[in-house]
């Protein structure tokens, strides 16, 4: 069966899905509307995991070869913080303008025969009424989306308290860096990583408080960038001058903005199907948006060919269904791990005041991965934050003894039993002074100001950590944090990394 197929929006997504479309199927048609011209790309570079790039390149080699012959490639992570900084290897990563890519896509889809319309902006799905399957890949803001209802979707939007702005700079960094400095407004943090030989990427985020704070919330978000770039950009080359050694902040359409995380429950209604940013984003900082995108185009073009011959209406609705059980469990796998990666960077200013350089970068880096896994990527990095807390307390990590009231427990790793809390070695605990927050209980927190401990309990995993970490910051209070299923590793990271001074297991 011959089929028509319109592709709305020429970012990765649906550039690469109209390339594998028309290579397996090149008696079909396939045409692509952008609505911008060929060569405009905003944003700078995009960064890739190499450990996330498999799929892609089994299916095409278009995106490994642009990495191998124009992208930057680099295998530790640097965090900057109080002029010291904490290198993390094992990391392996790619970066590439986005512009090339995109130009590159763009050549494979006209090689395969692709129809690429630019400059042709789709209105409404009754402009495509001539095609028998469109493909709504028109980006986070999608149109097509709202038409079809955001409802008949399952689309759910969360927006970052945190605020981020997107430049470029022609100051080189060697690989991924995290800059973070404190002005006298409050705390602001840059991701950094090369492009290409002459260009980095440096997207600066700050907390709703610092960005007032500072007057880079005044100006007309309806307006196109300008004035308030300048004051944004002069700001940020003072700010971040030593790191920046002389560099210049370009600008490419750089808007201050709030990240929006967004799902869907499905991904196709009626003849329409979404991929990429449209249905579902993760945070930048987990660098995976591309990827997700490219991977839905494999997976939507494999339903397609595969169920392209089936008779009558059943063939989209079959292929959708395909193509949503190939797609949606990677992307929620991607958006599990950068739910913690964003929820980190919602709140890094508070962990900068608190935590030592070596914490700080070990509370980072274990925001979705413990200690076990950091070691295995950087066995030098790990041995060198276990050192760091052994200097300071003498003891490991989990075997460091710590006061509750006037009683010394000999351990950081505790359990409920029958009779009471007790320490790991079997030894029961004296709760008396020791007060129970627990996130499921309604109403009012108990007051903690005069107690011998807090145990933090309830809620999710992850809102319990929060909790804990909250309060083991801001006082010296020991806290003890519910995880029931934590092993020793994950303990040890918890404590590690300043998030709670104890925990509480099965
Ligand atoms: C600050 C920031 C940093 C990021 N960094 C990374 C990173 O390091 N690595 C990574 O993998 N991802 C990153 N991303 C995410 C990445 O940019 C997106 O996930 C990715 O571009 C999604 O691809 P897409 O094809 O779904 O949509 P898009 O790239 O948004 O493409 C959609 C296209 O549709 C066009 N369009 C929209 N409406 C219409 C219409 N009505 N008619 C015709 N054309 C239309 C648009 O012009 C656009 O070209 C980042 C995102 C942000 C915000």
């Amino acid at each position: 069966m011959h089929r028509s197929i319109a592709v709305v929006g020429g970012g990765p997504g649906g550039l690469f899905f109209s390339a594998l479309m028309k290579a397996r199927r090149p008696d079909w048609s396939v045409t692509l509307f952008e609505r911008n011209r060929a060569d405009d790309a905003f944003g700078f570079g995009v960064v890739f995991s190499d450990a996330t790039l498999e799929k892609i390149a089994a299916a095409d080699s278009v995106l490994t070869d642009a990495l191998r012959e124009h992208g930057t490639h680099w295998d530790t992570i640097d965090v900057v913080a109080k002029g010291e900084v904490r290198s993390f290897s094992g990391n392996g990563m790619a970066a590439i303008h986005r512009k090339t890519l995109l130009r590159l896509l763009q050549e494979k889809a006209a090689g395969a025969g692709v129809d690429l319309r630019f400059a042709s902006q789709v209105g409404r799905l009754a402009d495509l009424r001539e095609y028998d399957v469109v493909v709504a890949a028109d980006g986070a803001n999608s149109r097509l989306r709202s038409e079809v209802g955001e409802a008949a979707l399952g689309h759910a939007v969360d927006e970052a308290t945190a605020t981020f702005i997107w430049f470029g700079t022609d100051h080189m960094f060697d690989g991924l860096t995290f800059l973070h400095r404190r002005s006298e407004h409050g705390n602001f943090a840059v991701h950094a990583y090369p492009i290409s030989p002459d260009v980095s990427t440096f997207i600066v985020e700050t907390d709703a408080e610092t960005w007032a704070a500072a007057g880079l919330d005044e100006f007309d978000v309806t307006q196109p960038p300008g004035p308030s770039d300048e004051r944004t950009r002069a700001y940020l080359t003072e700010l971040f001058a030593e790191e920046l050694d002389g560099g210049q902040l370009l600008t490419n359409n750089s808007r201050w903005g709030n990240f929006r995380t967004r799902s869907s429950s499905t991904w196709h209604a009626g003849n329409v199907a979404f991929l990429g940013d449209a249905v579902h984003t993760a945070h930048f900082s987990v660098g995976s948006g591309t990827k997700m995108a490219m991977e839905d185009a494999i997976a939507l073009a494999d339903a397609l060919d595969a169920h392209g011959d089936d008779d009558g209406d059943a063939g989209p609705a079959e292929a959708f269904a395909a193509y949503e059980a190939a797609a949606q469990p990677s992307v929620r796998r991607v958006q599990d791990a950068a739910g913690p990666s964003l929820a980190w960077w919602e709140h890094f200013g508070e962990y900068h005041e608190a935590l030592e350089p070596w914490q700080f970068a070990f509370h980072f880096f274990s925001r979705s991965i413990p200690l076990r896994k950091i070691r295995r990527r950087d066995p030098a990095f790990a041995q060198a934050v276990e050192e760091k807390w052994r200097a300071t307390h003498g003891a490991e990590p989990l075997a460091t003894p710590f006061t509750i009231g006037e009683q010394e427990v000999p351990g950081r790793l505790l359990r409920r039993t029958g009779a009471g809390l007790a320490h790991a070695d079997g030894a029961l605990i004296d709760e008396s002074g020791v007060v129970v927050v627990d996130l499921d209980a309604p109403g009012e927190q108990p007051d903690t100001a005069a107690a011998a401990a807090i145990v933090v309990t309830g809620g999710s995993a992850r809102e319990r950590i929060r909790a804990a970490e909250r309060r083991a910051l801001a006082s010296v209070i020991p806290v003890l944090l519910d995880l029931p299923d934590a092993d020793d590793d994950e303990a040890a990271t918890m404590v590690l990394s300043g998030r709670a001074d104890a925990v509480i297991v099965r």
